[in-house]
């Protein structure tokens, strides 16, 4: 049986033995006692409630604190008691798993910032305040971005294109170079990562500056020598057979290097990002005209060369770097694709966006390589790039040009079919004169 009938019962039967002091006693005894049981009845209550209150008020809240209680506020204490105890057990079991979480982040070597769904900073671990020059206790509750001020980050925060980690340089009065990540969680929160790659850096910008200096150190020796080679070459008519082929064999080493030291230059001069691109409105149909005799001259009549331009469409980006791209790929498929074989190169608008590309119906490559392509020196066949005059270079080019013109570059292929490389523009590259 409920509480509810239980008590009913109770004022069922006062009722009942009311009415029948009522007919023994009269009717004012019988009112004297009802109000009489009321009036206790009353009283019972509001003790008990006061010492409800005064608990709620005043006291810790343990199980053990609650207090005593007579008749049914007996059962009602016991309940409160019970659920108490359950939900200071539930209380105590988060908070060990919180503390073991923050223990563990803690103990991370990366910083990580918990921020709101408006960009408010929540929670962040020790590491996160060295990085970011945050304070947990002070800036709980701040914009992210009053306190990490710079440029990129806010506008990294407000792209919400969290896929790519952001270098952020400077990101602080310790001068680190930072690696941040935004990770999207839970109901519109975000995890800032943070990693300190100053070391990393600093390698890299060694690696840069030494391929940079040695490439540019042996420039002018190779030159001198490739002078001189050119010269004995021209006066050394009535030499031997052997020394004429050692001279020819000399030149066209030299001439690698000194291809090579170029190429060296050029990835370096790509590689530095405090070298701005130019933006200029370039005539992609005039340089692809251009490209098409340069690389007929190169075929020497081998294979058919086709230009195909479906719009007067022009680039924005720089020249030299878009002619040097564009001149790699069409070499290449002269290079790569046998006598009597075809090669076209296309410029094409699809939808808003740019397309160039070089088709060839030469060696082809297998996928596997494919990937691979764009790493420096990284050949299919050694033996026959160098037998036709390759650095190993020429696609990385391709690539660092490409993603400073924020370009997508794609190579196609199939054995023994030909190739496609394809440079692919966005739209805001793109100036219309169709
Ligand atoms: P390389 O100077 O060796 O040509 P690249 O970086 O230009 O260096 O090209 C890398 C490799 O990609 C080449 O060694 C070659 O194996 C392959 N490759 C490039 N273009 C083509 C092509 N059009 N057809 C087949 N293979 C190609």
């Amino acid at each position: 049986m409920t509480g509810f009938w239980h008590r009913c019962i109770g004022l069922l039967s006062l009722t009942l033995f009311t009415a029948v002091l009522w007919a023994v006693f009269g009717a004012v005894n019988a009112l004297l006692f009802f109000s009489t049981m009321l009036l206790w009845s009353v009283i019972h209550h509001i003790r008990h409630m006061v010492k409800l209150e005064q608990w709620l008020q005043h006291s810790d809240h343990t199980s053990a604190s609650i207090p005593e209680g007579s008749g049914n506020w007996d059962d009602v204490f016991a309940y409160l008691a019970r659920y108490v105890r359950t939900h200071s057990h539930s209380q105590q079991q988060l908070s060990l798993a919180l503390e073991r979480m923050q223990r563990a982040t803690s103990a991370m070597p990366d910083g990580i910032v918990i921020l709101d769904e408006t960009n408010r900073i929540e929670w962040c671990n020790p590491i996160a305040e060295h990085h970011l020059g945050i304070k947990q206790d002070l800036d709980a509750g701040q914009q992210i971005i009053h306190l990490v001020r710079q440029i990129p980050f806010v506008e990294y925060l407000a792209a919400r294109k969290y896929s790519k980690p952001l270098i952020l340089k400077q990101a602080h009065y310790h001068q680190l170079i930072l690696m941040l990540q935004l990770v999207p969680y839970g109901y519109k929160q975000k995890l800032l990562i943070s990693r300190d790659i100053t070391r990393f850096e600093r390698l890299e910008t060694m690696r840069r500056d030494f391929i940079a200096n040695v490439s540019h150190e042996l420039r002018t020796p190779l030159t001198v020598i490739g002078g001189f080679l050119e010269t004995m070459s021209d006066e050394n008519n009535n030499d031997s057979e052997i020394n004429k082929r050692a001279l020819a064999l000399m030149t066209e080493q030299a001439i690698r290097m000194q291809n090579l030291v170029e190429d060296l230059l050029t990835l370096s001069r790509l590689e530095n990002d405090q070298n701005i691109i130019e933006e200029k409105e370039i005539d992609v149909a005039d340089m692809l005209r251009d490209l098409q005799h340069e690389a007929e001259s190169l075929s020497g009549g081998r294979h058919q060369i086709k230009l195909d331009i479906a719009t007067e469409s022009q680039l924005l980006g720089s020249e030299s770097e878009l002619r040097s791209a564009f001149s790699n790929l069409v070499s290449n498929a002269i290079r790569y694709t046998p006598e009597g074989g075809d090669i076209s190169i296309h410029w094409e608008k699809q939808g808003e966006r740019g397309i160039f590309y070089v088709q060839d119906s030469g060696i082809g490559i297998e996928p596997e390589h494919i990937p691979r392509l764009t790493e420096r020196f990284y050949r299919v066949d050694n033996s026959r790039s160098r037998e036709t005059g390759g650095t190993g270079l020429g696609l990385a080019i391709v690539k660092h040009i490409s993603s400073r013109h924020q370009a997508r570059f794609k190579i196609t292929s199939k054995i023994g079919k030909g190739s496609r490389f394809r440079i692919q523009f966005p739209a805001k590259r793109v100036i219309s004169r169709d």
